[in-house]
């Protein structure tokens, strides 16, 4: 086969973005896909950050293939039975102009891959890429089968294996302690169910995360809920380490979320349609080191760029900023007629601007998301406390000061929850 000046393995968001840009700079570039037709396989809860698409496509907004756009955010925290839960809802302007919506994998990267082979670069679905070919230290094109490729740089977008970015040197095999583990659901119901049992109208869209009983009240791990156009997706994020611990399948806990009181309301009659497992990458630390070697990169999950902030996870926008750094470093390399680790450096200061403040900003995040009184104790004492609040059955109510303290008592001192507060108030 022919030289090219580039390969991106993978078209999800990280792959299909690279290949977009490099593609649209006139650059010769192979897009190789494991699964027939881009995004066939692959698995995420459902919400997407536009600003990457809309800087890229001044008209996403009319081609891409969005179910929804998010207009009511819910965090909520349960137990067995109750849920109390904070509400967002901004109409401020129209639902298109929301900053993320909604939208399911086999369509989403399909239209994005399209992008890239619109652009010029050729997508070759239902080729797995099996190795690198790597000549004095240079990585040269790829394997795959029988066949060899040739290429001046390979772009590294295949997920969270990450198999060729340890290929190349620059991770060690993934840990038990590098991932969680994602388990997601799709059930069917009418538009108009859903638009009346979450107070949407149109394409108007809801995204839900769940903190405490969904998920055992483990610690870093939730439930969440996203609306599509005629379907809902629930699912649960889970730390294996502690799942493994605790005296519970993954299964199980997916099962008891959709069975939850103020769960099963919302989805009565609806038919479970999808079942679907994914790894997700915990991060690592984004170091030149991790990222780039002569003739490769490493981009999207496959270099840990991947965000759980308790409050909304995110992995998609992340992925195509970091795509977009990696084709622009390849752009400048082409241009410099090198593809050495130093010219490729300028991923690296493609990606301080974007990705990396925020993947530093989420490690401290990390650090609260590991307090298991916010998965646990603090859960129990909201529904309590707000139980005591609202049932009035006599006259004997007490004010609120003492209903917190009842709840509280035995369970967390004043001084430690206040500690809790203003921990997570510097670090969110
Ligand atoms: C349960 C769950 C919920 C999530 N929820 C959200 C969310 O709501 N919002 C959000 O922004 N993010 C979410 N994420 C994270 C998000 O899905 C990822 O961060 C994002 O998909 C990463 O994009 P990527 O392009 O790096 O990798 P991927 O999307 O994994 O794409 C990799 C592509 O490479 C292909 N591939 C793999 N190996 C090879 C090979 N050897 N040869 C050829 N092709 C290969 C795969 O088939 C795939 O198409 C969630 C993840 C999970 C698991």
């Amino acid at each position: 086969m022919e030289k090219f000046d580039a390969v991106v393995v993978g078209a999800g968001p990280a792959g299909s973005t690279s290949a977009f840009v490099m593609a649209k700079a006139g650059l010769k570039v192979l897009l190789l896909e494991r699964s027939k037709a881009a995004g066939e396989k692959n698995v995420f809860g459902g919400r997407i950050y536009s600003h990457v698409l809309k800087r890229l496509f001044s008209n996403f907004e009319d081609e891409a293939p969005v179910e929804r756009y998010v207009v009511r955010e819910t965090i909520g925290m349960m137990d067995d039975s109750d849920c109390v839960s904070l509400d967002f809802v901004s109409r401020r302007d129209t639902p298109r102009s929301a900053c993320s919506f909604v939208a399911r994998r086999n369509r989403f990267d399909k239209w994005l891959s399209e992008k890239a082979e619109q652009a010029g670069a050729l997508f070759v679905g239902g080729t797995k890429v099996d190795d690198l070919i790597i000549r004095d230290g240079k990585v040269c094109g790829i394997v795959s089968g029988s066949d060899t490729i040739e290429a001046d740089c390979v772009v590294d977008a295949e997920g969270v294996t990450a198999a060729l970015s340890r290929r190349a040197g620059l991770r060690n095999d993934v840990a038990p302690s590098q991932i969680k583990v994602g388990v997601k659901e799709t059930i069917q119901l009418s538009r108009q169910s859903i638009n009346e049992r979450f107070s949407l109208s149109d394409d108007e869209g809801a995204a839900c995360v769940y903190i405490g009983q969904p998920t055992s009240f483990l610690t870093a791990s939730g439930a969440f809920v996203y609306t599509n156009s005629e379907s809902i997706s629930i699912g649960v994020v889970v730390d294996p380490l502690e799942l493994s611990q605790a005296r519970i399948e993954v299964q199980e806990m997916i099962e008891k979320f959709r069975l939850h009181p103020s769960m099963e309301r919302l989805l009565s009659g609806g038919k479970v349609i999808e079942y679907s497992a994914h790894m997700i990458p915990n991060s690592v630390p984004a170091l030149p080191s991790n990222l780039i070697r002569d003739g490769f990169l490493s981009t999207g999950d496959a270099a840990g760029f991947f965000i759980n902030h308790g409050f909304t996870y995110r992995g998609v926008d992340l992925a195509m900023a970091s795509g977009e750094a990696a084709g622009n470093a390849v752009v400048e390399a082409h241009s410099l007629g090198s593809y050495g680790r130093e010219e490729l450096m300028r991923y690296y200061s493609g990606l301080s601007s974007t990705v990396l403040p925020e993947m530093e900003h989420a490690e401290k995040t990390g650090e609260v998301l590991h307090n298991e009184r916010i998965f646990s104790t603090y859960p129990s004492i909201a529904i309590g406390f707000m139980e005591d609040m609202f049932r009035i059955n006599g006259f004997d109510r007490e004010g609120a000061a003492s209903l917190l303290k009842k709840n509280m008592s035995g369970r967390v001192s004043t001084l430690r929850m206040l500690r809790d507060a203003y921990s997570a108030y510097r670090r969110m």
